[in-house]
């Protein structure tokens, strides 16, 4: 039975990866049930200690509190600031407010949901209900199945579900927010500085925060750069993608508003279709890795498909230095990274040619890629960046074949032509002649302060097939329960495809 609101209920929302007033899902119920209403926030000591958090996203998360924090004072409310462990913090501030009701929106990592089951069990000791909401994604893993009733483990067909049920039941963005009174006598905390947190230390030029620049960055992206996503979208030389990431991680703008916004532009536009289609199926990409990780937890430490777990890994520490600061001497390779070094944001295509490159062609764990990204990215999410890593490493779900390894050269060859990319993150190259740009090492005269490349790449490609050869599982040996669902996803797949639906099947 629904509960019926009654709005003299004293209401707490608490903020977490929802950081906006428009469209949040938790804060519009809160907001429709309360008679007073207080928003928190709970710095999380675990997360600010652990691999989970760079200086440059906490900086980016102190500029995104502080905006909202205007946004809720324009409104007559304050943001509580809490820092602590959660499972404290918030039953503590709820029993403090004398809360009826607990709103939040859900999260779907094993350790937010450890955190989140032990705040339901102590506030619901002291009588408060708890409300929680889906916002993140516009479908969550539980409402797309495969026919035989199981999570997705194949984008395609999940895509094809996803859109299957956006035509029957597409989720709208919420009407404007109505606040109610604030609970009476409480301040907004003051924030922390990047110092206090230990969040200083680099010069990276972080983009403006905030859901309404969230959104001018999704309007201008509808308004030009749309219309040639679906070819430009995989050339980090030019500005062809939304860089919308390190909003939507953070909550400042829904995908639910993105998914209207782009079908208001192709209904003004129809020319913009193409790359429209293709910018939202990466969205999909977004949802499809918050479903991996909710129904397949078990990915936050070990290869989504257990025979790679067999894989022996190198200890490889000047390999691994190198490429963390960009001097692999492959120089597709080492802007990327610098591209990371510089603006705390990596492309995608430059993304998963340098995942490829550290677990393929130097042999190392992707769990230590995946670890040093999530440190150094503004957009660093546990969902998206442990399926690309995933992905590209081969073990994953619906991951990279383990026998196509990118090349490094011919990868930068054919996504920066002009080689704009590498001379502006590799100034050491940027007299090189346009010939020997991605392989600067068979010039005449190689460049005297630029690294002869660490491995041989044609080496490294035989070396790495041995080592998947050895450990794939042989196909009398492949069976049970995974390949029928995988099964079952195929002739999903198949279905669509006889019916017209999911045309392309390529990865990325
Ligand atoms: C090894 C690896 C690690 C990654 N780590 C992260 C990460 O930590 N955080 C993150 O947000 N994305 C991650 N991605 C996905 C992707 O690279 C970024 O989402 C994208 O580059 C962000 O730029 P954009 O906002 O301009 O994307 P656009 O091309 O404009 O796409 C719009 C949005 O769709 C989503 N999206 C696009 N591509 C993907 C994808 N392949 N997987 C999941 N979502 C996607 C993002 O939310 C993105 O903001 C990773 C990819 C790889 C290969």
């Amino acid at each position: 039975m629904i509960p019926v609101p009654t709005r003299s209920q004293r209401v707490v929302h608490w903020f977490r990866n929802d950081l906006r007033l428009r469209d949040n899902r938790a804060l519009s119920a809160a907001a429709a049930r309360a008679g007073e209403l207080v928003a928190l926030f709970v710095f999380d000591d675990r997360l600010l200690a652990g691999d989970g958090a760079g200086a440059p996203r906490i900086r980016f998360l102190l500029a995104s509190l502080e905006r909202l924090r205007a946004d809720l004072a324009t409104r007559g409310h304050p943001l509580v600031l809490r820092r602590g462990d959660p499972a404290r913090e918030v039953p503590a501030f709820a029993r403090a407010v004398k809360a009826d009701e607990l709103h939040w929106n859900a999260d779907y990592g094993p350790y937010a949901r450890r955190r989140d089951a032990a705040v339901r069990s102590a506030v619901s000791r002291d009588g408060v209900a708890v409300r929680e909401h889906k916002d993140r994604v516009v479908y969550s893993e539980a409402e797309l199945r495969t026919q035989g009733g199981d999570a997705f483990r194949v984008y395609s067909p999940f895509r094809n579900a996803w859109w299957r049920r956006w035509a029957e039941a597409p989720e709208r963005p919420e009407g404007p927010l109505r606040l109610p009174k604030p609970v009476p006598a409480i301040q907004s905390g003051s924030l922390p500085t990047a110092a206090e947190l230990d969040a200083e230390g680099d010069s990276i030029e972080l983009p403006t925060a905030g859901e309404a620049a969230a959104r001018r960055r999704l309007d201008a992206f509808l308004d030009g750069p749309v219309e040639r996503y679906a070819d430009g979208r995989d050339r980090p030389d030019l500005d062809a993608t939304s860089r919308l990431s390190p909003y939507l991680r953070l909550g400042a703008i829904s995908p639910r508003v993105c998914f209207e916004r782009a079908f208001a532009a192709e209904r003004e536009r129809p020319r913009m279709r193409p790359g429209l289609r293709k910018w939202l199926d990466e969205l999909i990409w977004r949802e499809f890795y918050v479903a991996v990780l909710a129904a397949h937890p078990h990915v936050v430490t070990r290869s989504f498909r257990p025979e790679f777990d067999a894989l022996r890994w190198e200890e490889d520490e000047a390999g691994f230095r190198a490429w963390c600061e960009g001097r692999t001497g492959y120089p597709f390779v080492d802007a990327a990274m610098r591209q990371l070094a510089q603006t705390g944001w990596m492309h995608n295509r430059a993304r998963m040619v340098v995942a490829s490159f550290l677990t393929k062609d130097l042999g190392i764990d992707w769990r230590r890629g995946e670890r040093f990204f999530q440190s150094r990215l503004i957009d660093g999410d546990l969902a998206s960046n442990n399926g690309g890593w995933q992905w590209a490493a081969s073990t994953g779900t619906d991951a990279q074949p383990w026998f196509r390894i990118f090349d490094p050269v011919t990868q930068g060859e054919r996504f920066d032509p002009e080689g704009a990319y590498v001379r502006r993150f590799v100034p050491e190259l940027s007299g090189s002649p346009d010939r020997y740009l991605q392989r600067p090492w068979e010039a005449p005269t190689p460049p005297r302060d630029y690294p002869a490349p660490i491995v041989d790449h044609a080496e490294r490609r035989a070396w790495t097939l041995r080592r998947f050869e050895a450990v794939r599982p042989a196909p009398a040996a492949r069976g049970g329960r995974a390949t029928r669902n995988r099964e079952q996803e195929s002739r999903d797949g198949a279905t669509d495809r006889r019916r017209g639906r999911g045309k392309n099947l390529e990865l990325f």
